[in-house]
C-alpha cells in the first residue's frame, strides 16, 4: 500500500533539490516545527503558587519551559507535547495538568 504521507511530500520535491545519494547534509530542528499540535493533556503554570525553584525546566525533554534572568516563564505550547514530566517534577503544586481542550 502507498504511504500517503510519502507520497505527498514528494509531489513537492523537484528532483534537482535531492542531493546525491539522498544524503541529508543539514540537521533538522524541532523548532521550526509546532510540534505541540501533537499535545492531548496540557500543563498550566499556577504563577502564584511558583516558587521559582526551577526545578521542572531541565526535566523538560522539549525544551518548552523558558528559563530568563534565573527566572521560569510561560509554557512554550508551540512545543510541549503535554508528557508531565514537569508537573510530575514540581514540588509546590505551581503546575496543573488537564486534558487538552483545543
Ligand atoms: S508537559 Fe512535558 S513537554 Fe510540556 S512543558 Fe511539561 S515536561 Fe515539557
Ligand atoms: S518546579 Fe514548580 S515551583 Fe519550581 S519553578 Fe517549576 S513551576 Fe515553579
Amino acid at each position: 500500500m502507498k504511504n500517503k504521507t510519502v507520497s505527498h511530500i514528494n509531489e513537492k520535491i523537484n528532483w534537482k533539490d535531492i542531493t546525491p545519494g539522498g544524503v541529508i547534509n543539514v540537521s533538522g530542528s524541532a523548532h521550526e516545527f509546532k510540534t505541540g499540535d501533537w499535545r492531548t493533556m496540557r500543563p498550566e503554570w499556577i504563577q502564584n503558587k511558583c516558587k521559582q525553584c526551577l526545578l521542572c525546566a531541565p526535566v523538560c525533554p522539549d525544551s518548552s519551559i523558558p528559563v530568563e534572568n534565573k527566572q521560569r516563564e510561560e509554557f512554550d505550547y508551540d512545543h510541549c507535547k503535554g508528557c508531565g514530566v514537569c508537573f510530575k517534577a514540581c514540588p509546590f503544586e505551581a503546575i496543573e495538568f488537564a486534558k487538552e481542550t483545543k
